[in-house]
Protein backbone atom coordinates (compact mmCIF):
# COMPACT_ATOMS: atom_id res chain seq x y z
CA UNK A 1 0.00 0.00 0.00
CA UNK A 2 1.37 3.14 -0.95
CA UNK A 3 1.46 6.22 1.50
CA UNK A 4 -1.12 9.10 1.23
CA UNK A 5 0.69 11.95 -0.35
CA UNK A 6 1.01 14.64 1.79
CA UNK A 7 -1.80 17.24 1.43
CA UNK A 8 -0.31 19.91 -0.07
CA UNK A 9 -0.62 23.53 2.14
CA UNK A 10 -1.20 27.03 1.10
CA UNK A 11 -1.81 30.27 2.57
CA UNK A 12 -4.75 33.17 2.17
CA UNK A 13 -4.34 36.44 2.90
CA UNK A 14 -7.99 37.88 3.04
CA UNK A 15 -9.06 41.29 3.25
CA UNK A 16 -11.99 41.49 6.17
CA UNK A 17 -13.01 44.89 5.53
CA UNK A 18 -13.62 47.54 8.08
CA UNK A 19 -15.85 44.96 10.72
CA UNK A 20 -19.37 44.74 9.15
CA UNK A 21 -20.07 41.53 8.03
CA UNK A 22 -22.11 42.82 5.31
CA UNK A 23 -18.68 44.05 3.77
CA UNK A 24 -16.76 40.90 3.14
CA UNK A 25 -16.66 39.81 -0.02
CA UNK A 26 -17.98 36.77 -1.76
CA UNK A 27 -14.23 35.77 -2.24
CA UNK A 28 -13.67 35.99 1.31
CA UNK A 29 -15.90 34.29 2.88
CA UNK A 30 -15.45 31.58 0.50
CA UNK A 31 -12.07 31.60 2.49
CA UNK A 32 -13.04 31.71 5.39
CA UNK A 33 -15.44 28.70 4.86
CA UNK A 34 -12.47 26.34 3.33
CA UNK A 35 -9.99 27.28 6.19
CA UNK A 36 -8.02 24.78 8.36
CA UNK A 37 -7.02 27.53 10.43
CA UNK A 38 -7.95 30.88 10.47
CA UNK A 39 -4.81 33.66 12.25
CA UNK A 40 -7.05 36.79 13.15
CA UNK A 41 -5.73 40.22 15.07
CA UNK A 42 -8.21 42.84 17.01
CA UNK A 43 -9.32 45.14 13.92
CA UNK A 44 -11.09 41.59 13.16
CA UNK A 45 -14.94 42.23 14.22
CA UNK A 46 -15.22 38.42 15.68
CA UNK A 47 -18.93 37.73 14.07
CA UNK A 48 -16.68 37.38 10.91
CA UNK A 49 -15.22 34.22 12.28
CA UNK A 50 -19.06 32.74 12.51
CA UNK A 51 -17.90 31.91 9.25
CA UNK A 52 -15.94 29.47 9.49
CA UNK A 53 -16.10 25.46 10.40
CA UNK A 54 -16.87 24.98 13.55
CA UNK A 55 -13.83 22.37 13.56
CA UNK A 56 -12.02 25.14 12.45
CA UNK A 57 -8.35 26.07 14.36
CA UNK A 58 -8.87 29.96 15.79
CA UNK A 59 -5.63 31.63 16.59
CA UNK A 60 -5.68 35.16 17.88
CA UNK A 61 -2.34 36.88 17.20
CA UNK A 62 -3.78 40.80 17.84
CA UNK A 63 -2.33 42.94 20.42
CA UNK A 64 -2.92 43.73 23.36
CA UNK A 65 -2.48 46.83 25.49
CA UNK A 66 -0.19 48.74 22.76
CA UNK A 67 1.96 45.51 22.72
CA UNK A 68 2.28 43.10 20.36
CA UNK A 69 0.47 39.67 21.79
CA UNK A 70 3.05 38.25 18.54
CA UNK A 71 5.93 39.81 17.03
CA UNK A 72 5.08 40.15 12.94
CA UNK A 73 7.99 37.59 12.27
CA UNK A 74 6.69 35.10 14.90
CA UNK A 75 3.31 35.58 12.63
CA UNK A 76 5.08 35.20 9.14
CA UNK A 77 6.98 32.31 10.72
CA UNK A 78 3.76 30.66 12.17
CA UNK A 79 1.94 30.48 8.74
CA UNK A 80 4.51 29.60 7.27
CA UNK A 81 4.89 26.26 9.36
CA UNK A 82 0.80 25.80 9.76
CA UNK A 83 1.01 25.84 5.89
CA UNK A 84 3.34 23.31 5.61
CA UNK A 85 1.76 20.77 7.74
CA UNK A 86 -0.28 20.93 5.06
CA UNK A 87 -3.32 23.04 5.99
CA UNK A 88 -5.35 25.88 4.48
CA UNK A 89 -4.29 28.99 6.33
CA UNK A 90 -6.36 32.20 6.45
CA UNK A 91 -4.89 34.64 7.96
CA UNK A 92 -7.59 37.66 8.31
CA UNK A 93 -6.30 41.24 7.79
CA UNK A 94 -8.70 44.60 8.70
CA UNK A 95 -9.72 46.76 5.40
CA UNK A 96 -7.69 45.51 2.51
CA UNK A 97 -4.10 43.11 3.14
CA UNK A 98 -2.18 45.49 1.45
CA UNK A 99 -3.13 49.46 2.82
CA UNK A 100 -0.91 49.12 5.61
CA UNK A 101 -1.16 46.64 8.12
CA UNK A 102 2.10 44.53 7.07
CA UNK A 103 0.20 42.02 4.79
CA UNK A 104 3.51 42.63 2.14
CA UNK A 105 5.37 41.34 4.55
CA UNK A 106 3.35 38.39 5.00
CA UNK A 107 3.30 37.69 1.16
CA UNK A 108 7.08 37.91 1.22
CA UNK A 109 7.82 35.34 3.98
CA UNK A 110 5.29 32.98 2.20
CA UNK A 111 6.70 33.49 -1.25
CA UNK A 112 10.18 32.98 0.33
CA UNK A 113 9.20 29.76 1.72
CA UNK A 114 7.76 28.67 -1.60
CA UNK A 115 4.23 28.33 0.01
CA UNK A 116 1.19 28.76 -2.45
CA UNK A 117 -0.47 32.13 -1.23
CA UNK A 118 -3.94 33.98 -2.52
CA UNK A 119 -4.61 37.73 -1.99
CA UNK A 120 -8.45 38.27 -1.71
CA UNK A 121 -9.06 42.63 -1.59
CA UNK A 122 -10.73 44.04 1.34
CA UNK A 123 -13.00 47.58 1.37
CA UNK A 124 -10.12 49.60 3.35
CA UNK A 125 -10.97 51.83 6.29
CA UNK A 126 -10.93 55.40 3.97
CA UNK A 127 -13.47 54.08 1.28
CA UNK A 128 -15.64 52.12 4.26
CA UNK A 129 -15.66 55.81 5.88
CA UNK A 130 -16.30 57.91 3.05
CA UNK A 131 -19.42 55.92 2.07
CA UNK A 132 -20.67 55.69 5.44
CA UNK A 133 -20.54 59.62 5.35
CA UNK A 134 -21.21 60.25 1.97
CA UNK A 135 -17.84 61.88 1.08
CA UNK A 136 -16.61 61.57 -2.28
CA UNK A 137 -13.26 60.72 -1.90
CA UNK A 138 -12.16 62.41 -5.66
CA UNK A 139 -15.61 64.31 -6.21
CA UNK A 140 -14.99 66.31 -9.99
CA UNK A 141 -13.04 69.63 -9.47
CA UNK A 142 -12.77 68.90 -5.79
CA UNK A 143 -10.51 66.90 -5.58
CA UNK A 144 -8.68 64.81 -7.96
CA UNK A 145 -6.48 62.78 -6.12
CA UNK A 146 -6.60 60.45 -2.83
CA UNK A 147 -3.92 60.17 -0.63
CA UNK A 148 -3.64 57.18 1.99
CA UNK A 149 -1.04 58.14 4.35
CA UNK A 150 0.29 57.07 7.93
CA UNK A 151 -0.20 59.22 10.92
CA UNK A 152 1.96 56.37 12.68
CA UNK A 153 6.25 56.59 12.97
CA UNK A 154 8.57 55.20 15.10
CA UNK A 155 8.73 56.32 19.14
CA UNK A 156 5.46 58.48 18.38
CA UNK A 157 7.03 60.84 15.69
CA UNK A 158 5.27 61.28 12.53
CA UNK A 159 6.67 59.78 8.91
CA UNK A 160 8.59 62.17 6.99
CA UNK A 161 5.79 62.34 4.27
CA UNK A 162 6.38 65.24 1.62
CA UNK A 163 4.12 67.58 3.18
CA UNK A 164 4.26 70.19 0.26
CA UNK A 165 3.35 68.11 -2.23
CA UNK A 166 0.32 66.50 -0.62
CA UNK A 167 -0.93 69.94 -0.02
CA UNK A 168 0.38 71.24 -3.45
CA UNK A 169 -1.77 67.88 -5.15
CA UNK A 170 -5.15 69.58 -3.31
CA UNK A 171 -6.12 66.00 -2.98
CA UNK A 172 -7.90 64.43 -0.22
CA UNK A 173 -6.19 62.89 2.72
CA UNK A 174 -7.30 59.80 4.43
CA UNK A 175 -4.93 59.25 7.41
CA UNK A 176 -4.50 56.19 8.57
CA UNK A 177 -2.94 55.77 12.49
CA UNK A 178 -3.39 59.14 12.68
CA UNK A 179 -5.57 59.73 16.19
CA UNK A 180 -2.51 60.08 18.52
CA UNK A 181 -0.18 61.86 16.35
CA UNK A 182 -2.84 64.10 14.65
CA UNK A 183 -1.51 67.33 16.58
CA UNK A 184 1.66 66.99 14.57
CA UNK A 185 0.20 65.59 11.22
CA UNK A 186 -2.12 69.28 11.40
CA UNK A 187 0.61 71.27 12.24
CA UNK A 188 2.95 70.11 9.60
CA UNK A 189 -0.31 70.51 7.03
CA UNK A 190 -0.53 73.82 8.04
CA UNK A 191 3.17 74.73 8.16
CA UNK A 192 3.08 73.45 4.30
CA UNK A 193 0.00 75.77 3.59
CA UNK A 194 -2.71 73.97 4.14
CA UNK A 195 -5.57 76.22 5.48
CA UNK A 196 -6.35 75.67 8.78
CA UNK A 197 -9.99 76.03 7.78
CA UNK A 198 -9.93 72.87 5.69
CA UNK A 199 -12.78 70.37 6.35
CA UNK A 200 -11.72 67.40 8.57
CA UNK A 201 -13.29 64.58 9.90
CA UNK A 202 -12.37 61.64 12.07
CA UNK A 203 -14.61 58.66 11.69
CA UNK A 204 -13.78 55.68 14.76
CA UNK A 205 -15.15 52.08 14.23
CA UNK A 206 -16.05 53.09 10.74
CA UNK A 207 -18.62 50.61 9.57
CA UNK A 208 -19.48 48.83 12.56
CA UNK A 209 -22.81 49.74 14.76
CA UNK A 210 -20.78 51.64 17.33
CA UNK A 211 -19.15 54.24 14.43
CA UNK A 212 -19.10 57.73 15.41
CA UNK A 213 -18.12 60.69 14.11
CA UNK A 214 -16.45 64.07 14.54
CA UNK A 215 -16.75 66.92 11.75
CA UNK A 216 -14.04 69.64 12.64
CA UNK A 217 -11.75 71.84 11.06
CA UNK A 218 -7.94 70.65 10.45
CA UNK A 219 -6.58 73.33 12.93
CA UNK A 220 -9.66 72.26 15.51
CA UNK A 221 -9.66 68.32 14.92
CA UNK A 222 -6.76 67.42 17.07
CA UNK A 223 -7.96 68.99 20.36
CA UNK A 224 -11.73 67.81 19.36
CA UNK A 225 -10.64 64.38 18.96
CA UNK A 226 -8.61 64.24 21.90
CA UNK A 227 -11.22 65.28 23.78
CA UNK A 228 -13.45 62.58 22.68
CA UNK A 229 -11.53 59.84 23.77
CA UNK A 230 -11.92 58.06 20.48
CA UNK A 231 -10.25 54.44 21.38
CA UNK A 232 -11.24 52.34 18.41
CA UNK A 233 -9.74 52.31 15.11
CA UNK A 234 -9.99 55.79 13.68
CA UNK A 235 -9.48 57.34 10.19
CA UNK A 236 -9.51 61.14 9.56
CA UNK A 237 -10.05 62.30 6.42
CA UNK A 238 -9.15 65.86 5.28
CA UNK A 239 -9.98 68.34 2.29
CA UNK A 240 -13.08 69.90 0.84
CA UNK A 241 -14.86 66.54 -0.02
CA UNK A 242 -15.29 66.63 3.56
CA UNK A 243 -18.35 69.48 3.22
CA UNK A 244 -20.26 67.42 0.91
CA UNK A 245 -20.73 64.84 4.26
CA UNK A 246 -24.42 64.07 4.85
CA UNK A 247 -24.13 64.34 8.55
CA UNK A 248 -27.50 63.74 9.41
CA UNK A 249 -27.16 60.44 8.10
CA UNK A 250 -27.91 57.46 10.29
CA UNK A 251 -25.96 54.80 8.61
CA UNK A 252 -28.74 52.36 7.83
CA UNK A 253 -27.93 48.79 8.61
CA UNK A 254 -28.98 46.17 6.54
CA UNK A 255 -31.14 43.83 7.91
CA UNK A 256 -29.61 40.60 7.57
N1 LIG B 1 -5.45 47.31 6.26
C1 LIG B 1 -6.32 48.23 6.98
C2 LIG B 1 -5.53 49.28 7.72
C3 LIG B 1 -4.65 48.72 8.82
S1 LIG B 1 -3.81 49.97 9.71
C4 LIG B 1 -7.31 48.86 5.98
O1 LIG B 1 -7.16 48.69 4.78
O2 LIG B 1 -8.27 49.51 6.43
C5 LIG B 1 -4.93 50.23 11.07
C6 LIG B 1 -5.64 51.57 10.91
O3 LIG B 1 -6.68 51.46 9.95
C7 LIG B 1 -6.32 52.07 12.16
O4 LIG B 1 -5.40 52.74 13.01
C8 LIG B 1 -7.32 53.05 11.57
O5 LIG B 1 -6.69 54.27 11.19
C9 LIG B 1 -7.73 52.34 10.30
N2 LIG B 1 -8.96 51.54 10.48
C10 LIG B 1 -9.09 50.21 10.33
N3 LIG B 1 -10.36 49.83 10.52
C11 LIG B 1 -11.07 50.96 10.77
C12 LIG B 1 -12.43 51.25 11.04
N4 LIG B 1 -13.37 50.29 11.09
N5 LIG B 1 -12.78 52.54 11.26
C13 LIG B 1 -11.88 53.54 11.21
N6 LIG B 1 -10.57 53.32 10.97
C14 LIG B 1 -10.17 52.06 10.74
Amino acid sequence: MSACPRPEGRATLVGCGPGDPDLLTLRAVKAIQSADVLLFDALIDPSILDFARPEVRRIDVGKRCGRHAMQQAAINALIVRLARSGAHVVRLKGGDPFVFGRGGEELASLRAAGVPVTVVPGVTAACAAAASLQVPLTHRDVARSVHFVTGHGADGAIPAHDWSALVRSGGTIAAYMASRTLALVAARLMAAGMAGATQAVAVENASRANERRLFSTLAELPDVLAAAGFEGPTLVLIGAVVGLANDVIVTERLAA
